[in-house]
């Protein structure tokens, strides 16, 4: 049995922005219930939906600073929670980030350097919990300090340093590091020198045993310069302790038969009753009810990894079409605007909602027939997952974690019954044209497309399986 800290500044159902909160959320748990000792720390954030009792347990001094460790449950679990409390820096309204008005906390290193200098003290035992971990793992940039700072210590725990986006690297001025008073000799090009500024993901990168991200096919596309933000180089010599492991969904949350938010649950056995969640979702958006007609959708943050501009780039044809569009997100001002006037011109075509709406999410993948992911990069992506158990077909890029997770409708995978989607190499509004056409031959003929749909509902995409992965790698440091 391994005892493991698990640090994250989210962690879902308690606090969440994006898929890091699930992973914080799901593997844990996972790892639980294959016996594995875990506890995970996250900040104690105002704005935390705590609904489990949650308590005092003991104080640390780290960098002439007062702070508490409280504890709470994951809620429906035994996994214990640890709070770092430090009312003076995480007590004020706003998420983990940005502040209420949506601008980054002018604060935010201090913020994750206190965080991490408490995960160290209790990594150490030092903490007063009379426990001490076998492995810290640490995820993404808010956590990154803490390989670092345990570098200058002995007898100190392994590390595992998880990169859930190379985008977000938590980059600061040069002075930050004497304003954070960390040690001098970390301060180098191969320790968290980048180019004369702080970078805090380099602390994960060059000082963990390990480094992990959420798909095999997103660790090796980091170590090129498209996608690895000037680290490339780094992560390339890293390349023999760097490795992929796919990160598993919530399979309760997200069960087509079991999915309280949908019209109609339904199964492989049952998959005509798709069409009732078809019908429902069309009356609610709007669009002519009709449930042979060709119904994509797409739900999405609206930002330029996501690359919803090659789906406005064929909107123009797309209307000329016969299918129906279901589109929810919000982000790109410029996107959501672009988007709700296609909506306007063509409401017995395109259905626009703007917002984050879960119910609805539900509603898309339960209701269409095909979801658009046309990611520039996607380090892991779970809608394409939830698409597959929803026997809902993905049309993706081929990046990341969608390239491991969807097997495109091609001769081959057709023939031996593992086609789950179809999928399209260039960022291009064209090669995205292309892989729309080749799905509604595929939907033309019933047969192969029902196929499809039971191949895809059928795949494992459970984190007991990541978990196993997870597990692996720290018995192996
Ligand atoms: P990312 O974490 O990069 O946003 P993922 O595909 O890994 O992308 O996860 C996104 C999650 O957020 C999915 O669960 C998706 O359904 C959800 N989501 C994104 N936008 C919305 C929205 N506007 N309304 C409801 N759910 C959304």
């Amino acid at each position: 049995m391994k005892k493991i800290l698990f640090a994250s500044s989210e962690v879902h159902p308690l606090i969440k922005t994006g898929g890091l909160a699930d992973v914080a959320g799901s593997l844990p748990r996972a790892l639980a219930e294959i016996s594995q000792d875990i506890r995970v720390i996250l900040p104690n954030y105002s704005s935390l939906k705590k609904t489990e009792d949650v308590h005092f347990i003991s104080s640390v001094r780290v960098n002439n600073q007062d702070a508490n460790i409280l504890e709470t449950r994951l809620p429906d679990s035994n996994v214990i929670v640890w709070l770092a409390d430090c009312p003076a820096l995480f007590d004020s309204p706003g998420n983990p980030y940005v502040d209420e008005t949506g601008n980054p906390w002018e604060n935010i290193a201090d913020r994750f350097a206190l965080f991490s200098r408490i995960i160290v003290e209790v990594a150490m035992n030092r903490a007063h919990l009379d426990w001490q971990p076998n492995v810290v793992h640490c995820n993404d940039w808010q956590t990154g300090l803490v390989p670092a700072l345990l570098s200058v210590e002995s007898n100190t725990p392994s590390t595992v340093f998880t990169i859930h986006n190379m985008a977000y690297q938590g980059m600061f001025p040069e002075s930050t590091f004497a304003d954070l008073n960390l040690p001098r000799q970390l301060w180098h090009p191969n320790g968290l020198e980048y180019h004369e500024m702080l970078s805090f993901i380099k602390g994960g990168l060059a000082y963990a045993d390990r480094i992990t991200t959420v798909s095999p096919t997103y660790a090796l596309e980091i170590q090129t310069p498209e996608y690895g933000y000037g680290l490339e180089g780094l992560l390339s010599h890293k390349y023999h302790i760097l490795s992929g492991i796919i990160n598993g969904m919530d399979l309760d949350q997200w069960n087509p038969e079991a999915d309280t938010s949908i019209s109609e649950p339904y199964s492989v056995k049952s998959l005509e009753k798709k069409a009732i969640n078809k019908t429902s979702l069309q009356a609610r958006s709007s669009l002519p009810v009709n449930k042979s007609v060709l119904v994509f959708g797409l739900i999405s943050r609206l930002v330029e990894q996501k690359g919803v501009d090659l789906l406005i780039d064929c909107l123009p044809e797309m209307v000329e079409m016969p299918l129906q569009l279901v589109l929810l997100g919000s982000g790109d001002k410029s996107v959501e605007q672009k988007l709700m006037n296609f909506a306007r011109l063509y409401p017995k075509k395109i259905s626009v909602t703007i917002g984050y709406d879960e119910s609805l999410a539900h509603q898309i993948e339960a209701g269409v027939d095909v979801f658009l992911m046309p990611s520039r990069f996607e380090p892991c992506g779970l809608n394409q997952m939830y698409s597959q158990r929803y026997g809902t077909i993905p049309i993706v890029r081929e990046t990341g974690g969608l390239v491991d997770t969807i097997e495109d409708a091609l001769p081959k995978s057709l023939a031996n019954n593992t086609a789950t989607g179809v999928s399209f190499k260039e960022a291009s509004g064209g090669a995205l044209l292309e892989a729309i056409k080749r799905t509604m031959l595929l939907y033309n003929d019933k047969k192969t497309w029902k196929k499809i749909q039971t191949t895809a509902m059928g795949k494992d995409f459970s984190w007991k399986n990541s978990a196993e992965q997870y597990l692996a790698l720290y018995e192996e440091i």
